[in-house]
């Protein structure tokens, strides 16, 4: 099976695709990404739980403190489950870039949330609003094409199902990365084939800046993804080598530059 985050990789540089799948040297960096994945969704559910209480007369400083009421200690916790893997110090700066980032978005939900509570709306009414009914990291397998993918979250609105990928990086100035874009798109495809709905929209949060950007999953999006998956078959499973296009910026940030003889680090 091909996961679907595969695509991420395959749009940085083919080469890692390749390398993934034929070099046993390759450290797996999915640590960083799964302690990320847990506090978030840890973090919303919680941030959830604590707006039920509020009211109309509290302050934004008041209702900060209160969703922010056992948030530490969960992300303290989640970050000690990670402490024995081997990156542990790629894990620990990541982590606290994201709890920084996580106190900005507190911000952000605690301004919305005293707004809403000053037009008269229950706690409960502003977690209706502001959190949709949804399915969290949501796995679709689809057998007869061999693609996997973990979707973050599907919001479910009117009966409409809205892919929902969170990002901690920052966003383009204008919409969203290509990669982005293909990956919602796979989701899209995957959800379609397991809720038999036709998915048109998709959304990416990036947490970072606290925005969130639609994806329309046009023609051209599906006919892009289509070729990229292909391409990634042909490296999978018939060992076809891709063509390298040398980037030094890439390879200075790319996870196996030290391994890589095409590197131009
Ligand atoms: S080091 Fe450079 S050429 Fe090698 S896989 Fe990474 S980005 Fe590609």
């Amino acid at each position: 099976m091909i996961p679907v985050t595969m695509i991420r990789e395959y749009l940085y540089c083919p080469l890692k695709v390749y390398l993934k799948m034929h070099d046993e040297n390759i450290k797996s960096y999915s640590s960083i990404t799964n302690i990320s994945h847990d506090a978030l969704i840890g973090f919303e559910e919680l941030i959830k739980r604590n707006l039920w209480h509020l009211n109309g007369e509290m302050q934004v400083k008041e209702i900060l403190e209160e969703l922010l009421k056992d948030i530490p200690e969960f992300l303290d916790n989640v970050n000690l489950q990670y402490q024995d893997v081997e990156l542990v110090d790629n894990v620990n700066n990541n982590f606290d870039i994201l709890k920084e980032d996580l106190k900005f978005n507190s911000w952000l939900i605690a301004i919305k949330t005293q707004k809403m509570l000053k037009t008269g709306l229950t706690g409960a009414e502003v977690v209706n609003l502001l959190f949709p009914p949804s399915l969290l990291e949501f796995k679709i397998e689809d057998k007869e094409n061999g693609l996997l993918g973990q979707i973050d979250k599907i919001e479910i609105v009117d009966g409409v199902y809205y892919p929902i990928k969170i990002k901690t990086n920052l966003p383009p100035l204008k919409g969203v990365w290509q990669s982005d874009a293909i990956q919602i798109t796979a989701y899209a495809y995957l959800m379609e084939h397991e809720f038999n709905k036709e998915i048109s929209v998709g959304f990416i949060n990036y947490m970072k800046v606290g925005s969130r950007k639609p994806v329309l999953i046009n023609t051209n999006l599906r006919e892009k993804f289509s070729q990229i998956f292909n391409e990634i078959i042909s490296i999978v499973y018939d060992d076809k080598f891709p063509e390298v296009v040398q980037n030094v910026n890439k390879c200075r940030s790319c996870d196996y530059c030290e391994i890589c003889q095409y590197s131009m680090e």
